[in-house]
């Protein structure tokens, strides 16, 4: 039999409901693996290991008295920027490293009632700051496919626990590709829902009018399980929309009538790798031969995507980080008065990335740039949006790179916020839209490095991402991506 950390959601229900191994030998084998690689990988901060086999001693006995639900016994991580009741979430940051929140994200609470063991928590950039996990006070977190090559990042541990079979699946956050970056550098898939789609309670914000929150797996067929149980309206966060959740493992298999885009200005950024941009024209061409209609596209303001991301964002964090001052929660370095508290347990806390942030978001807002900057910034976010919008009466997907480039090495672009900026140049449009995306495993480089290709959709229209993306899965015939 297969080692069984590998299993997906779907193998592993099975398995248990047929007791050919019970949730604490699945448990059991994940920590296992834990042991074995986090000491290199470093994608876990905290690991729940007296917990994790309670909770499946636990699941064991549902499932003998035949009331397994859809998660009992399976085990998953989190992003260590999302809260979980009674376990430690520092975000990543020194300023939360003895936080411990007393609630579970609305997400979090969804798995745990369907029966979710919590194996542990994800190491990622800070407060969600970064594109390849280096800005994490913990430590960067490495790509198991190469270990001199970046995760990918902001969720960068959730997406190598996935994929090195630490985990069945994880949860993550995606500001402006935190979930669909690292899930197409290290080969799962991973979904940024529409905005308002899942519940962000509980997630530490970053910029709230664009924080995700989603899923990484090993399957699209795992994805849509998982989405069937977090996605929904929550009274705890007023921008979840009233919209009827469709049941996504149920209409994952059909071959509805979709018209799928490809937006040129996606395959005219310079920075795009050759190779990849092959294995993305192979892709289109399958999905043509399996009489899928093809229509180009175009998306004209996506080149202001970066721009207007890095003004919106930054300005969201400055008021969003304003609230961790030492005083409320976790880390407090007491000395002087209370001002020199402020500033000094801020800057022993927060790594630089997260300060330059705060300091280009003050600036953006303060009186007599606001409008130069910020409203600005907010007006060609309309236009960007406006595209995705006249574009989707056109086609009903867009297919494109998840990035331009496949893992990069550690230490390459760290010095350079700007390089770091760009690498989310494919990713940032979505994200300032609104509109949900999913990286799916394509193919691989000649370095052996995983492709992601991203599929788009019109705001709540997971269904047609996830059929696509499943025609895409597909196509691989079987290949696997994952380590
Ligand atoms: N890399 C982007 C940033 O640093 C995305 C972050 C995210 O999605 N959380 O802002």
């Amino acid at each position: 039999m297969k080692e069984l950390n590998t299993l997906t959601i779907k193998t592993a229900r099975a398995g248990l409901d047929k007791k050919e191994f019970t949730s604490v030998e699945l448990t059991q084998a994940c920590l296992n693996r834990i042991k074995e690689r986090n000491p290199e990988l470093n994608a876990f901060i905290t690991v729940c290991e007296k917990e994790a086999l309670e909770e499946a001693r636990a699941a064991d006995k549902i499932i003998t008295s035949g009331k397994a639900l859809a998660l009992t016994g399976i085990p998953f991580a989190v992003k260590d920027a999302i809260c979980t009741a009674g376990v430690r979430s520092t975000a990543s940051a020194k300023i939360l490293d003895n936080y411990t929140p007393p609630f579970n994200a609305t997400v979090i609470q969804k798995i745990r009632e369907q029966g979710g063991v919590l194996i542990g928590k994800n190491n990622c950039d800070a407060f969600g700051h970064g594109a390849s996990n280096e800005n994490s006070m913990y430590g960067a977190v490495k790509n198991p496919h190469d270990l001199t090559k970046v995760s990918g990042g902001s969720s960068g541990g959730s997406a190598v626990a996935v994929a090195d079979h630490m985990c069945i699946f994880a949860i993550g956050e995606d500001t402006g590709g935190s979930i669909r970056q690292p899930a197409s550098f290290c080969g799962v898939v991973g979904l940024r829902p529409s905005y308002g789609r899942n519940s962000r309670f509980g997630i530490m914000p970053m910029a709230s009018s664009l924080d995700t929150v989603g899923p990484f797996t090993k399957t699209v067929e795992d994805m849509a399980i998982v989405m069937d149980i977090i996605a929904g309206q929550d009274s705890l966060d007023a921008t979840t929309v009233p919209d009827t959740v469709p049941e996504y493992s149920k209409t994952l298999n059909k071959k509805s009538k979709i018209r799928i885009g490809i937006p040129k200005e996606y395959f005219a950024f310079a920075e795009l790798n050759k190779e990849i941009k092959t294995v993305i024209e192979e892709k289109i061409n399958s999905l043509k031969k399996q009489s899928y209609e093809i229509v180009d596209v175009s998306l004209p303001y996506t080149k202001y995507a970066t721009a207007v991301y890095y003004i919106v964002v930054p300005s969201e964090d400055s008021s969003n980080l304003a609230r961790m001052d030492g005083i409320r929660y976790g880390a407090r370095k007491q000395e002087g008065n209370l001002f020199e508290l402020y500033a000094k347990t801020r800057d022993l806390g927060f790594p630089e990335e997260v300060k330059r942030r705060i300091l280009i978001g003050t600036y953006a807002l303060s009186a007599g740039y606001y409008d130069a900057y910020y409203k600005k910034a907010q007006q060609v976010r309309t236009l960007i949006k406006n595209d995705f919008d006249e574009v989707f009466k056109k086609v009903d997907v867009l297919v494109t790179p998840t990035s331009p480039f496949t893992a990069f090495n550690i230490g390459e672009k760290s010095n350079d916020p700007l390089a770091m900026y760009l690498a989310d140049v494919m990713l940032i449009p979505a994200a300032v839209s609104g509109v949900p995306a999913i990286s799916v495993p394509g193919g691989k480089d000649k370095n052996g490095l995983p492709i992601g290709i991203q599929v788009i959709g019109p705001r709540m229209g997971e269904e047609q991402v996830l059929q696509i993306a499943k025609q895409i899965e597909d196509s691989l015939q079987k290949q696997t991506f994952i380590c």
